[in-house]
This record gives structure tokens, sequence and C-alpha cells, in this order.
């Protein structure tokens, strides 16, 4: 098998992928929370459909399972000493059925040039996208400089274990990712306010999402003959001070690159404000705060108060009441920081605070170097519009459990995204352009061929 000269990027992508992501898309995997609620029926019919579309890949690349239905894939390359992992996700969220979808949710149609469906977008146009780029690279008999590792997990949506299965069998296997891509980032159209170029933006890191819960507890008793400061009164009183404490803002590193990068396509009035983000961060992140709630929460550790309880009936003071509170932290936050900013906040120690769940911030990736350079210089080159830029992801992904085996995780969907697309994930409406899935099938090809 030889490989190919550098640069030479033929148009054969293999058996056709628009139509392998029509009929994975027309396979509604979808995921929950509880584990009995996920149909493995559904799955072993992605994975069946998966070996159909992709027969050379499944020929030739080195199979694993990690966790239920999730997969990994090893294609071995010339060399193993910096290996890369590609990441994309099979499961979808679920569809609202009252939502005023165009066209059926998992129809897979073509409508006006686009693919329509749940999960065209997150996640299955770039789990598609990598796998008909191998397909083509083989069927040329191409070889990898490097080993490659497709991981597909099948519970990203419900932060299911799947990456973590995968990172235990690469710990096994000694194998120590050089550079690890997943989901995103895009080529964002209409990003930024004024800004008209489309921004590649790629996602160095991203937010941790924690939730605490405060809990008040007291003697309860018959609402007859209330006594002040109960439980329902304490918590109130720790919810409104909470709103009005919220974090101070800062702005990561990444961002303020981000700003410095986007300054010469700004417009005027903002361009110098953004040239100047390094010297100017306090006030650029106050302008942030002003903005809106999307643009605040570029420019802090965020907090809300989400769900209530107090006592099951209307005649029965509660004994215990408590609030739940969900934040999403911001790199240079920590868990343990936010814990002790709503301690102080809420100024009553009385409150216990539980911690429900604790994810921190992923480690922050390098803006520059030979791995951030490979997908720069790749979108450069299939998007030559597009201004790359490194930003902070504001949504979870399965990325962040790799982060603990590579320092060099980047999140980045090689797809064209209006804002309305973008909105339309996880909602109604999801689509995406075929001739921008092509484009993407595109892009990982060229990756996969750029590896040394
Ligand atoms: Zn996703």
């Amino acid at each position: 098998m030889g490989r190919e000269p550098a640069g030479t990027s033929r148009p054969h992508t293999g058996p056709d992928p628009v139509t392998a992501l029509q009929a994975l898309v027309a396979i509604p995997t979808v995921s929950w929370p509880d584990e009995s609620s996920i149909d493995a029926a559904v799955f072993e019919a992605f994975h069946a459909e998966l070996a159909d579309r992709f027969p050379l890949l499944h020929g030739h690349l080195e199979k694993h399972r990690v966790g239920i239905h999730g997969l990994m894939f090893r294609w071995a390359g010339a060399a193993s000493d910096r290996p890369l992992v590609l990441m994309a996700h099979q499961d979808v969220v679920p569809v609202d059925e009252s939502a005023p979808w165009q066209h059926p949710p998992f129809g897979a149609e073509i409508h006006d040039g686009a693919i329509w469906g749940r999960g065209t977008l997150d996640d299955k146009a770039a789990l598609v996208g990598i796998c008909a780029a191998v397909e083509g690279l083989l069927a040329d008999g191409f070889t990898p400089a490097q080993d490659v590792w497709l991981l597909l997990g099948a519970r990203e949506e419900v932060s299911g274990p799947d990456a973590q299965h995968a990172v235990e069998v690469l710990r096994e296997q000694g194998v120590r990712p050089w550079l690890v891509l997943d989901e995103g980032g895009a080529i964002a159209h209409e990003a930024f306010p004024g800004v008209v170029v489309p921004l590649g933006v790629v996602g160095v890191t991203e937010k941790g999402t924690t939730t605490v819960e405060m809990v008040a507890e007291g003697r309860g008793g018959h609402s007859s003959t209330p006594a002040t400061g109960g439980p329902t009164a304490r918590i109130a009183r720790a919810v409104a001070r909470l709103e009005t404490r919220q974090l101070q803002p800062r702005l990561p590193e990444p961002t303020v690159r981000m700003f410095e990068r986007l300054a010469p396509y700004a417009p005027a009035g903002q361009s110098a404000l953004f040239r100047h983000a390094r010297r100017l961060r306090p006030v650029l992140a106050r302008a942030l705060l002003a903005t809106g709630p999307e643009a605040a929460a570029l420019a802090r550790t965020t907090m809300t108060v989400t769900t209530l309880q107090g006592s099951p009936a209307h005649n029965v003071i509660a004994s215990r009441a408590s609030a739940a509170v969900n934040l999403r932290i911001m790199v240079g936050d920590s868990v343990a920081s936010v814990v002790e900013h709503i301690r102080r906040a809420i100024r009553d120690p009385s409150i216990r605070l539980d911690v429900l769940d604790a994810n921190e911030p992923s480690p922050v990736s390098p803006s520059d170097g030979p791995a951030y350079e490979l997908i720069a210089g790749t979108i450069e080159a299939v998007f030559p519009d597009a201004v790359v830029t490194p930003y902070v992801m504001m949504a979870a992904t399965d990325a962040r459990f790799l982060t603990s085996i590579c320092p060099q995780v980047y999140r980045f969907t090689p797809f064209r995204m209006t804002k309305a697309q973008r909105e339309s994930i996880h909602s109604y409406d999801e689509h995406i352009g075929v001739d921008d899935f092509v484009a993407g099938v595109g892009w990982y090809r060229r990756l996969l061929e750029a590896l040394t």
C-alpha cells in the first residue's frame, strides 16, 4: 500500500457519503440517561448500516466495543508515535413531537439542497464524514502516516461513560494520542455581530458543568402555627442573594486571542477594543456582560437556580427545602472556588451545600504549535474565506474525557453553519447543506493526508 504525495487531494470520496448520511440519520439513535430506556435494536441497526456503507473500513480497521454500543476503530498507520483520535457520536437527543419541524425529523429528506433531520449537524455529519474519508482513502490504497483511531461513542448526549471506557482501552494499549479532534466548533457564519467573514472556530477548552444543591432543614409542622426563618424562607433568601451576587467576569486567554484575531474583521467601533483585548480585559468583560446573556456567558462562570423543592402538601411546613444551582464553570474557576463563592454569597451557615456532580473546566489546549496548526491549516486550505480562531466552548463534549491522556484536544467540525442552523441543534429543523457536508468529507480526508 503506497502513500500519496502530500498535498494531493482527489475528489474521490468512496461510496456516496450523502446517501450514507441519509440512511444513518433515518435510524433514530436516541440515548436516554436511564440505560434501560435505550433501544439496543436501534443501535445494532445503526452498526449494521454503518458496516454496509463502509465495507473497507470494517474490513481493514481493528474494531473495539466501548461501553455498550460505543465503537472504536484503529487504522494502523506507517508509524504510531503520534496517533490521531477522530471522534463523533452515534446518539442524538430526543425529538419534541410538538415542535414545528418542516420535514420529518427522522425522514432524512433532501429539500432545498439540504439534508433534514435530527442528528444531521449533531453529530452524524461528522461521524459519516470521518468514515467516508477513511473509506475513500482505503479505496485508493492509502496508509496514514500515523495510527488513526476513530471513537464513535453512543451516550454523548447523556454524559455516558463510553468515552471514559475508550480512554481505558487506549491506556491499556499504551496509546498517548498526539491530537484528539471531536465535535464543537464549525465554520460559523454570522458568528459575531458586525463580523461578516465566516469564522473557523476551534474549541481549545470547554466550560465545566456542576450542580450544587442548597439544602435547608427545620422542624416542619402544621402550617397553621408557623415560625419565622423556616427552610423555605431561608432557601428563598439564598436564591435572591445569589441572583445579585454573580461571579466576577474574567476573560480567559483563548477568548482574548479570539478577540485579537477578529479585530481586523470587526466594525470600526469595535476593532480597536478587540485589538487591545489583552490590555482592556476588564473593559471588554464588562461590555460583554452588558451585551446580553449569550455574550455574558463568554465572560464568566454562569450560575442559575433550576429546581426548587419544599413541602409536598399545601398545609405542611417543609422540614426540608432545597434549590439546585446549575453552574457552567469558566476556565480559571474551579468547582471548589464556585462552591466557596456560593457559601459567601448566601451568608447562611445553616444551609448545606451538596455538590451533585462536579466537572471541572477542561485544560486549555495550545492555540499554536504543530497540532493546532494542522487543524488551522486544513481549515484555511478547504475554507479559504474563513478566519480561524480558538475559542472556549460553552457546551460539554466527550472530548473532555480525552484530556486526561492528551494535551492537544480540539473541538471542531468542518461544516458551514448559519446562526439558524446552530440554533436548530437540540431544537427543530436541524439540517445540513449537501455541498457543505461533501466539503466536510474533503476536509477530513485532507487532514488524514496531512499527517506526518
Ligand atoms: Zn453532539
